[in-house]
């Protein structure tokens, strides 16, 4: 078997043999209940309200972005419009079994058919479910299976039940037929540290008991691998863990220039394990996580009181906060328009934003004044603000002149728009710093949805029109004496990141367990090999031969 492609989550390697997870149950028959309307309700009741209190003791048992995550299952579990669906079906004659099966499918249709990132809660909701009928029905929740040594879990997903609780001592590697890299699988998988590829469409043909190994940096499962394969996914895993352990220096080509390796962020409390890992402060802290559950926008003083927890967490550190970046794989209930036919091109970002003025003011004052009260405290941090999905220099003029209006000293700009990159010298003729959006940067050059897996192949940084675009920011920088950062996932990829600084990124930010496998990389070139392994990539013709020509510029210089 040639190996399986998917995407792959972080950048480990791992092998061993396969543990499939039990398939999902079957559907209940559609019969006519021989118990009472009554009795089938209580039912049904019963084992929803069971479900929630289990999820709410795994997330407790398990704590961070697991808990949060299984609490929101737990709702789902209790939530009223879906017990009034089966309550409607029951009455109608169907088993609780059945109503149950019947309504949660309804309302994972309906959350598929919104796409995005509710598009992929319905594979939580279709979790809940799976619960509520092993419940009803007297049989073990479908699970995690445990053959009693290492393995390789498969499964079509994870629900975030069995990834919050995996025994990391047991589960050497995940592999995933469905779900994409915003699924909960990859999500808290990238939080676990957890070596996983989702979305591998094959991964169904592996059998229990083969081996395999488990390539996050490559998005590759290869089966039944040779021994020369697998001593060098050792090497490679051995590389790593040495990586990680090594003393935390700041970020730094091997020649000593400094390349600040930055934490990318959701929540204001995750400082401390940030810092931990290494991170030199946040590049970029995305703020819509923080009300993606709103119905209103968020009140000044509620958004400071987050602000200032973010802030005193990296007080003397340089903190990124972008303002609220809604739309199309973000929507906020309060700011989106969710029927716009095409939101990737449409109102969001800075766009939206100017719209409803008020609420950029409130967030910009919401700032400025957590920066005030911090350091008024000694708990300061260096605080930038910067814009996300800028195509102009008017939007820069525009936001940088109300951000400073209203007390932010250091304002900037993100690139994730290739007109931005293009016009990056006179934008930053304006702004004091622009940040590269490599995600939404690529989604854009290559004209690829980057949430939609049959167009995922395009959705690589590494394409040279993508680098292009960086270079040109690069030299914008550097003429203009202006720092340019990158904080999309290309700079978690050890490699790219030394291409990305060969083409002129002064720092670096990430997901905090992808900061020792960077640093590493960095420490091992100097400025001079930077260059020329930027250029070996930059004269490619596409993605693919761009990370071969630079893995070859690379060596023999090693590489994590
Ligand atoms: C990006 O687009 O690269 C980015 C960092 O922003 P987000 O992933 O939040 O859109
Ligand atoms: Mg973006």
């Amino acid at each position: 078997m040639t190996a399986l492609i998917g995407v792959g989550v972080g950048l480990g390697v791992a092998s061993g043999p396969v543990a499939r997870m039990a398939d999902p149950l079957p559907a209940p028959a559609d019969e006519t209940s021989t118990r009472t309307a009554e009795e089938e309700r209580q039912r049904a009741h019963e084992a929803l309200e069971a479900v929630a209190r289990e999820l709410e003791r795994r997330g407790e048992h398990a704590g961070g972005t697991a808990q949060e995550v299984l609490e929101a299952q737990a709702m789902m579990a209790e939530d009223p419009s879906l017990a009034e669906e089966i309550d409607g079906r029951i009455a109608a004659g169907k088993t609780a079994e059945r109503a149950v099966h019947d309504a949660f499918a309804a309302f994972q249709e309906t959350l598929t058919a919104m796409g995005g990132y509710l598009g992929e809660r319905a594979a939580d909701l279709g979790d809940v479910a799976q619960r509520v009928l092993a419940r009803l029905t007297g049989v073990a929740a479908p699970g995690v299976p445990d053959p009693g040594h290492p393995f390789v879990l498969v499964a079509r997903d994870l629900s975030p039940a069995d990834t919050a609780l995996l025994d990391l001592d047991q589960v050497l590697a995940v592999v995933t037929s469905e779900g994409g890299p915003t699924s909960h699988t990859a999500i808290l998988a990238r939080e676990k540290s957890i070596v996983a590829v989702v979305g591998a469409a094959q991964a169904g043909e592996l059998a229990d008991g083969q081996t395999v190994i488990v390539d996050a940096a490559a998005g590759a499962v290869t089966a039944d691998p040779t021994p020369e394969q697998l001593a060098e996914a050792a090497e490679r895993a051995q590389r790593r863990r040495a990586a990680a352990s090594a003393p935390l220096a700041p970020g730094a080509l091997k020649d000593g220039t400094t390349v600040p390796l930055l934490a990318n962020l959701g929540k204001p409390d995750g400082a401390a394990a940030a810092r931990a890992l290494g991170a030199e402060g946040v590049g970029l802290f995305r703020t819509e996580f923080l009300f993606l559950n709103s119905a209103q926008a968020p009140s000044v003083a509620e958004q400071q009181t987050a602000y200032e927890t973010l802030l005193s967490g990296f007080a003397g550190c340089k903190v990124v906060v972008r303002v609220l970046d809604a739309g199309a794989d973000k929507p906020l209930a309060f700011l989106t328009d969710d029927t716009e036919e095409n939101p990737a091109l449409g109102l969001r970002g800075i766009r939206v934003l100017r719209a409803r003025e008020q609420v950029l003011r409130d967030q910009l004052t919401a700032l400025a004044q957590a920066d005030a009260a911090t350091t008024a405290r000694g708990e300061g941090a260096d605080l930038w603000v910067m814009a996300p999905m800028v195509a102009t220099v008017e939007e820069t003029t525009y936001f940088t002149a109300l951000a400073r209006e209203l007390g932010i000293r250091t304002v900037g700009v993100m690139v994730e728009v290739p007109a931005c990159a293009l016009l990056a010298d006179r934008i930053l003729s304006v702004a004091d710093f622009a940040s590269i959006g490599t995600n939404d940067l690529t989604q854009y050059t290559l004209a690829a949805d980057r949430l939609l897996g049959s167009v995922a192949s395009f959705q690589d940084p590494w394409h040279p029109a993508v680098l292009r675009l960086v270079q040109e920011v690069g030299a914008a920088g550097r003429d203009s004496g202006k720092p340019v950062g990158i904080c999309g996932e290309a700079a978690a990829d050890p490699l790219l990141a030394v291409v990305l600084v060969g083409l002129g990124a002064t720092s670096l930010s990430m997901a905090p367990s992808a900061l020792a496998d960077v640093r590493a990389s960095l420490a091992a070139h100097d400025t001079d090999d930077a260059r020329r392994i930027a250029a070996a990539a930059l004269a490619a013709d596409d993605a693919v031969s761009a990370r071969a020509a630079a893995r070859a510029a690379a060596s023999p210089t090693a590489t994590v």
